[in-house]
C-alpha cells in the first residue's frame, strides 16, 4: 500500500529510464526531476495506449506531463489517450469555477485533435474513471496535485491500478520537492534555493509530434450542454464577466501585462487604484498557463522583472511548499501558525472589538468601511480581488469577528466561493499570512497582538483609493444595469 507521503520518498525518475525515453541532448536534464516513477507491475506490453489523466495542468503549452506522455507513447509505439474527469462534488467548486474550467477544456480538446491524441471526458470521480481507463493502458501519466485532497485522490488511484505510473510536476517552475526539502518557515528560507535553481528549470516543452495519431472523428466538447446537464444545480455564483478560461485568454492577459504594466510593476502593483498586476492567478490556478511560460516571457521582455518574479516564483512556491509539506490542516490555527503568532493572537482573544459583523453582512459588502466593501464587491463581481486589498480584507475580518477561528472560517468560505483562483495553495497561505504565517512579529496592539496590522488610513495615505472605489462602483453600476 502506498501511503500519503510515499510519493515524496519514492524520488524522481531514474536517469537511465529517462534516457531510454527521450534523447538526452533533446531536453534539459532537469526535466526528469519533474517526474516521479511508480513502478507497479512493470511496463505492460499488452496495453493499447498511454493514458494521461489531466487534472491540474489543463493546457497543451508547456505541459510537461502531456509532453512526457507523448514521448512515452512514441517510444511504446502506441496511441495517447487523454482523460479528463469532471467532479461535480469537488470541494467548494461552483458554477463560476466550472464554467471557467470548461472554457479552458474546450480549447485543450481542440489542440489535442490537432496533435492526434484521443480524448475522453467523464463525469464522476477519478478513482473510478481513471482506474477504469487504466485497465487497457500500457502506462499511466498524471500531473502533480499539491493540496491534501488532490494528493489523496492520486494516492487512492495508485493503490487501485496495476500499471506503471508517472507523476509529473509541471505547475511550478521548480518541482516542489526540489525547491526545498521541508516546510519553509518564510520566504527568506526558500528564496536562495529558488534563485540558485531557477534558470535550470525554465525549460518549457517542444511540439513533439505523436507517431501513432488518432485518425477518427475529432472530439467535440459542447460545454453548455455539459454545464446544464451536470453542473447547473451546484451553488450558483455568476460566471465572471471579466475572465474567460483558456490558454489563449491567459496568453492575452500575459501579453497585455508585458506590454502595458510590467515595466512599472514594482512601483504600481501594490496600488489598488492602478490595477498594475497581471491578473494571471485564475489561469495559473487552473493550469491554463504554466509559470514557466510566464517567467520566460517576462525574462525575455528586456524589462525589469525582479519584483514580479518574486511573486510568481518565490511567493507562489512558498505557498505550494507549505501545502505540500505541512502535515497540519490549514484550518487548525494552533498547529499551522508559527508559535509566536498563535500565542500572541491567543493572548488577545478576548480584546474588545469595535465592530462585529456576521457572514451575511460581510458577504454583501455592507460594513461601515467603503474600502473593505469595495474589495468584497470586486471579488464577488469579477472573481478576482487586488492583492493589497486581499491583505486588508483578511486583516479586517480578523478584527471584526468574535474569534480567530470564526474569522478563518469566513475568510476560507468567501475566498473559495468567489475567487476564480480560490481553493489554491496561494489562497490558504495568503489567508494564514493575515494571521502571521510566513511573516514576523510587529509592534503589539489590540486584537492582533504582534501580528501585522493594516488600517484604512494607511491605504488612503499610500494609494489611489478613490480611484479604486470608483472603479468598483462603476463595475457595480454596470452589473445593476444588466
Ligand atoms: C487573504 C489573501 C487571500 C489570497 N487568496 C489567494 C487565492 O485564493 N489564490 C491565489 O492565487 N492567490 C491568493 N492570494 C495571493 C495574491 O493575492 C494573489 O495571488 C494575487 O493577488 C493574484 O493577482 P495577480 O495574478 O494579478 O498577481 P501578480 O501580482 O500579477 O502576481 C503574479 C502571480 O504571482 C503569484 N502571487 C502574487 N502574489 C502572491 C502571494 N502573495 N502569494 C503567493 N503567490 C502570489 C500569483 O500566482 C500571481 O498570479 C491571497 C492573498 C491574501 C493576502
Amino acid at each position: 500500500m502506498l501511503t500519503f507521503y510515499d510519493q515524496h520518498s519514492i524520488g524522481t525518475m531514474p536517469m537511465l529510464k529517462w534516457i531510454q525515453i527521450v534523447m538526452p541532448n533533446e531536453v534539459n536534464m532537469r526535466y526528469h526531476e519533474r517526474i516521479t516513477h511508480v513502478l507497479k507491475d512493470g511496463e505492460r506490453t499488452e496495453g493499447e495506449y498511454v493514458l494521461y489523466w489531466m487534472q491540474s495542468a489543463q493546457r497543451t503549452i508547456d505541459n510537461h506531463a502531456l509532453d512526457f506522455a507523448i514521448r512515452y507513447a512514441n517510444r511504446l509505439n502506441c496511441k495517447l489517450l487523454v482523460c479528463f474527469v469532471i467532479m461535480p462534488d469537488f470541494p467548494n467548486a461552483n458554477s463560476r469555477h466550472f464554467m471557467f474550467m470548461l472554457q479552458g477544456l474546450k480549447e485543450v480538446v481542440e489542440k489535442l485533435n490537432d496533435i492526434g491524441a484521443m480524448f475522453v471526458l467523464s463525469v464522476g470521480h477519478p478513482e473510478i474513471e481513471v482506474v477504469k481507463r487504466s485497465v487497457h493502458a500500457k502506462s499511466v501519466v498524471m500531473d502533480q496535485g499539491y493540496g491534501i485532497y488532490e494528493r489523496k485522490i492520486r494516492e487512492n488511484i495508485l493503490n487501485k491500478i496495476n500499471a506503471e505510473v508517472y507523476i509529473v510536476d509541471t505547475n511550478l517552475v521548480i518541482p516542489v520537492h526540489k525547491a526545498y526539502a521541508k516546510e519553509a518557515y518564510a520566504a527568506y528560507a526558500i528564496r536562495p534555493s529558488i534563485m540558485r535553481q531557477m534558470d535550470a528549470y525554465l525549460e518549457g516543452t517542444y511540439d513533439v509530434p505523436l507517431t501513432c495519431r488518432h485518425e477518427g472523428n475529432p472530439f467535440v466538447l459542447d460545454i453548455d450542454a455539459i454545464f446544464h446537464t451536470h453542473l447547473s444545480s451546484l451553488t450558483s455564483v455568476p460566471v465572471s464577466p471579466k475572465f474567460k478560461g483558456g490558454q489563449s485568454e491567459a496568453l492575452k492577459w500575459l501579453n497585455t501585462f508585458i506590454s502595458e504594466k510590467l515595466e512599472k510593476y514594482n512601483a504600481n502593483s501594490s496600488d489598488p487604484g492602478l490595477f498594475g498586476s497581471s491578473n494571471l492567478s485564475p489561469y495559473l490556478h487552473f493550469g491554463h498557463i504554466s509559470p514557466v511560460t510566464v517567467a520566460n516571457a517576462v525574462l525575455s521582455s528586456g524589462q525589469p522583472c525582479d519584483a514580479f518574479i518574486e511573486q510568481l516564483i518565490v511567493r507562489r512556491e512558498l505557498a505550494y511548499n507549505y501545502l505540500y509539506y505541512a502535515k497540519e490542516d490549514y484550518r487548525d490555527l494552533k498547529r499551522t501558525l508559527p508559535r509566536w503568532a498563535f500565542e500572541t493572537i491567543e493572548s488577545h482573544r478576548d480584546d474588545e472589538r469595535e465592530h462585529i459583523y456576521d457572514l451575511q453582512v460581510l458577504e454583501q459588502g455592507l460594513t461601515h468601511d467603503p474600502y473593505w466593501n469595495a474589495a468584497q464587491k470586486e471579488m464577488v463581481l469579477t472573481g478576482h480581488m487586488h492583492n493589497t486589498m486581499r491583505m486588508y480584507w483578511g486583516k479586517k475580518v480578523i478584527e471584526w469577528t468574535e474569534s480567530p477561528e470564526k474569522a478563518l472560517e469566513i475568510l476560507l468560505y468567501l475566498n473559495d466561493k468567489y475567487e476564480l483562483d480560490g481553493r489554491d495553495p496561494n489562497g490558504y497561505a495568503g489567508i494564514l499570512w493575515c494571521f502571521g504565517k510566513h511573516d514576523r512579529p510587529w509592534r503589539e496592539r489590540p486584537i492582533f497582538g504582534k501580528v501585522r496590522y493594516m488600517n484604512a488610513a494607511g491605504l488612503k495615505r499610500k494609494y489611489n483609493m478613490k480611484d479604486y472605489v470608483s472603479a468598483i462602483q462603476l463595475l457595480e453600476g454596470e452589473q445593476f444595469e444588466k
